[in-house]
């Protein structure tokens, strides 16, 4: 058994070791804050903020306590714990000690800077879920709970999740918040599991106030990790503590458990969509003004008209454009910006285009659903889309006529020939169809 001559300088000693084991964020999570209030020989007397403090203490590192502080009769570490008090005075008094670990989360949440709400332009198909993610950034906890932002890749749902987290840590920099992808959080777990430590990877899960979780379709296929997400999830939700994630998919689509779809269906499920043609042009001009680029109006039509199927790909283009211009000392004329998208357009791989593609991408672009495509209602609403689906499936895919046909829930190779030659003839006067269609093949293409 060691004494301890002098428990404070033990204490130092303890505190330069574990410094060398753990991470910065752990450090000053759990261990900046321990006050060593008093000492003798045989017992050492910590302040810790809360009794988890403790707890991580005695079950991690139990065993360097033993080799460098004083131990009792049982063995154990000789130390009293007293929980600090949270009286006004003290808090105002101990601000700088407890400041520092509640900021370290916030610089371990690796937010994009530029993904905040100011940066977030809205239009009719994503005003809602900008106002529903700023009601759960101003109170969370207490609107949608949990908060469940689906759509495609490229529409800003990662963004949406790092306004959130900006907008709460500015307005409450106590509440403790996480934003994790669901990779980064299943790779936690599994080191956490290699080390024997998910106990205390789970406390600091449960502890949280606020958890948003990116790209939750990676969970599909890791049962054990699901079960474990499921239960964090269930713990922090009946805290009414704020949950929202993002998926590529809505819930019911996901392969989740039935348990775990309900609990993420709970609250309010939204989509977000490709924005329309103004709010890209609005896009494109707020982000060329924060490169301090020169757009004209006319110009950023001609760049928001041929780039339609995600917000990702239009600031790809932005910055092509960009880069080009200050390379060759031009500005961005339209033919300047013809030149470097149909480069861009043309060196974009060129993925398989299938009767699924196209139905998806005329369902979205006509606002009905899949089924109703290939389905059998005559009314002009889905009548007329299924028929530009057809023309579309004759002109871009090289089967059979009848074998296209059969993807529409089994019309005749005649029903189509007839759309084909409907669509096309339509094509040869009409300009706004013509570029609804020009829209829609892009959308399957990209
Ligand atoms: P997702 O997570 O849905 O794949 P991201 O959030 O990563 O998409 O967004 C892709 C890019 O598009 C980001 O640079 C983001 O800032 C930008 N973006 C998406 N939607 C908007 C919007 N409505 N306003 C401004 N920028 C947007
Ligand atoms: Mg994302």
């Amino acid at each position: 058994m060691l004494s301890c001559q002098k428990p404070k300088n033990c204490w130092v000693q303890f505190l330069e070791l574990v410094q060398q084991r753990c991470s910065r964020v752990e450090y000053e999570n759990w261990f900046a804050p321990i006050q060593c209030v008093s000492q003798s020989e045989d017992e050492i007397v910590l302040e810790v903020p809360n009794i988890f403090v403790r707890e991580y203490l005695l079950d991690n590192y139990k065993k360097d306590l033993l080799a460098l502080l004083p131990s009792n009769q049982d063995g154990e570490p000789a130390i009293s714990f007293v929980v600090a008090e949270v009286d006004e005075s003290k808090a105002m008094r101990s601000i700088p000690k407890i400041k520092k670990p509640l900021e370290k989360p916030q610089n371990s949440l690796n937010l994009n800077g530029s993904y905040t709400f100011e940066n977030f332009i809205d239009g009719p198909t994503n005003q809602f879920i900008k106002s529903a993610a700023l009601g759960v950034a101003t109170h969370p906890g207490k609107s949608y709970n949990p908060l469940f932002i689906h759509g495609g890749v490229g529409l800003g749902k990662t963004h949406l999740l790092h306004s959130i987290s900006h907008h709460i840590k500015s307005q409450n920099k106590k509440l403790r918040i996480q934003c994790i992808t669901t990779e980064a959080f299943i790779n936690e777990l599994v080191n956490n599991l290699k080390s024997k430590s998910v106990d205390k990877m789970k406390r600091f899960y449960r502890n949280l106030d606020v958890l948003l979780v990116d790209d939750i379709q990676f969970l599909q296929n890791r049962l054990n990790f699901e079960e474990e997400f499921c239960n964090m999830f269930e713990t922090l939700i009946n805290q009414n503590k704020q949950i929202v994630i993002a998926s590529d998919k809505p819930p019911g689509q996901l392969k989740l458990s039935e348990r775990m779809i309900a609990r993420m269906e709970w609250g309010l499920v939204a989509h977000v969509a490709m924005p329309d043609l103004e709010t890209r042009v609005a896009i494109l001009q707020h982000k060329a003004e924060q490169k301090g680029f020169m757009l004209t109006n006319k110009v950023a039509f001609f760049i928001a008209e041929r780039i339609c199927s995600n917000v990702r790909q239009l600031e790809g283009a932005l910055n092509r454009v960009g880069a080009y211009c200050r390379m060759m000392c031009l500005d961005a004329t339209q033919e300047v910006v013809e030149k470097t998208l149909s480069e861009m357009l043309q060196a974009a791989p060129q993925a398989k285009v299938t009767v699924d593609n196209i139905l998806k991408s005329v369902a979205a672009m006509y606002e009905v659903k899949v089924s109703d495509l290939t389905g059998t209602a005559r009314n002009r609403k889905v009548a007329f889309p299924r028929q530009i689906a057809m023309y579309l499936a004759k002109e871009l895919i090289s089967d059979s006529l009848m074998k296209l046909a059969s993807s529409f829930g089994g019309k005749t190779h005649s029903t189509l020939l007839h759309a084909w030659k409907k669509i096309s003839k339509l094509l040869e006067k009409d300009e706004t169809l013509r570029r609804q269609i020009r829209m829609t093949r892009q959308n399957i293409e990209a």
